[in-house]
């Protein structure tokens, strides 16, 4: 098994834009190896399996290790850029690197690019943001702080109260007063990661279309700037603010939206509400709708919301994982098949490692059985995902 990855680090949001959280992580399988792995690292801020912090300097390293134990194939810097059929068959990928253009052949391809870039290129009906105009959800460029005392900062963390309400962000924002900055996300928050590390999660960036290089560059300079000014304002505070540094701020900015390619099932809203289930489910997914606002005048009233969607524990099936007009290619992670509601609930990272999962075990029969991905049977996924955890 190969896996090609365009930045220098596996691990997509969790590391090239240090994400730092987890969440939607109560599921059984590398779910759970997961958290245990990056416990027994002491990598890992939280209790029970939701709303975790990790450290990611650590799940790169892990996920390194994890890829080498399984004899997968990795080559970084390494970009898929275009794709060859034959018929509706999916044969070829080319790739992109200090190495000049490849070809590589393969009986089954997943394409876990995030922003659906293999699905594209192989000519599959997709969508992005909420219309064809792509009004997408806002980019956020993260930066990972080091403090003198994260204790002196506690009542200003992002957190969940006695009374399950969030608590942080608003005493966050009278801080951010203070210091005489208004970022351009309106809830700004920070996470604790570890000792003295904390997350700062304060930009967002409207209007950006993900596979728009010039905008998604216009968008990483603005956003990295803001950052630094929020950060060296917060300093001139004083106290628990003394001599805050950023770390890091990531490589490449946080995307939340990006091309969603069609499937043979296509995930609704109405599957959210209904709490639907599927003969052929991958994960249940259990976290809220998240549309973070679209536009900076609409984040000065509602910088995130649930569309009033009250969505119950629904499942994730397989065939939406599987492409609808090409044969040979699958999905996983937020480029699945469903629609701008459903993907701002099942595109958290909990339900990417499910899919992957899923969609591994299913491609490695479809290659051994010289079948199609929709041609192996439900059960024997099953039985294939079952020895895994075993
Ligand atoms: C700002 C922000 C905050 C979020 N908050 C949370 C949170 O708190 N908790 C949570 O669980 N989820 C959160 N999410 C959602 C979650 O991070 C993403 O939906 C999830 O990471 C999607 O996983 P993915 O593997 O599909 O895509 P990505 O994580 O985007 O990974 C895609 C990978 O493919 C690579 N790639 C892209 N194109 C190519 C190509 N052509 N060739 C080769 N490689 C390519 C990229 O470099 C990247 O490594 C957040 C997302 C954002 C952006």
């Amino acid at each position: 098994m190969r896996l090609f990855e365009a930045h220098g680090a596996l691990g997509g949001v969790w590391t090239n834009s240090l994400l730092g959280y987890l969440l939607d992580f109560d599921k059984p399988g590398f779910n759970q190896e997961l958290v245990r792995r990056l416990r027994e690292r002491d990598a890992i801020n939280g209790e029970g399996m939701n709303g975790l912090s990790y450290q990611p300097e650590e799940m790169k390293v892990l996920l390194e290790e994890l890829c080498a134990d399984a004899g997968v194939q990795v080559q970084l810097h390494t970009r898929v850029t275009a794709a060859q059929r034959e018929g509706r068959v999916l044969r070829t990928i080319l790739t992109e690197s200090k190495s000049g253009r490849q070809a590589w052949r393969a009986p089954v391809f997943i394409d876990t690019t995030g922003d659906g870039d293999l699905g594209a290129q192989a000519g599959c009906e997709f969508e992005i943001g909420k219309d064809a105009a792509c009004p997408c959800q806002p980019m956020t460029m993260y930066a990972l702080l080091v403090v003198k005392d994260v204790s002196a900062l506690a009542g200003l963390m992002h957190a969940v109260g006695n009374n399950g309400q969030q608590v942080g962000p608003k005493t966050f924002r009278d801080e951010l007063a203070r210091a005489g900055v208004k970022p351009s996300y309106g809830a700004a928050c920070m996470f604790p990661i570890h000792g003295n590390l904390v997350l700062l999660m304060a930009n967002h960036e409207y209007g950006i279309n993900a596979t728009d290089a010039a905008q998604v560059t216009e968008a990483t300079l603005r956003a990295r700037s803001e950052v630094h000014r929020i950060v060296r304002a917060l300093r001139t505070l004083g106290g628990p603010w003394e001599g805050v540094q950023i770390a890091a701020t990531p490589e490449q900015i946080g995307i939340r939206d990006g091309r969603r390619i069609k499937g043979r099932y296509f995930m609704t809203s109405e599957d959210l509400v209904t709490g639907k289930r599927q003969a052929d489910a991958v994960a249940r997914a259990t976290f809220p709708v998240d549309i973070h606002a679209l536009t900076a005048e609409e984040n000065k009233k509602t910088p995130y919301h649930g569309a009033g969607v009250r969505t119950q524990p629904y499942d994730i099936p397989l065939r939406a994982l599987i492409a609808r007009d090409v044969d040979g290619l699958m999905m996983a992670g937020r480029c699945i098949s469903g629609d701008f509601i459903a993907h701002a609930s099942y595109r958290v990272t909990g339900n990417a490692v499910a899919m992957g999962e899923a969609a591994g075990a299913t491609a490695a029969l479809a290659a051994n059985n010289k079948a199609a991905p929709h041609d192996v049977p439900w059960s024997a996924v099953q039985a294939a995902i079952a020895k895994m955890r075993s």
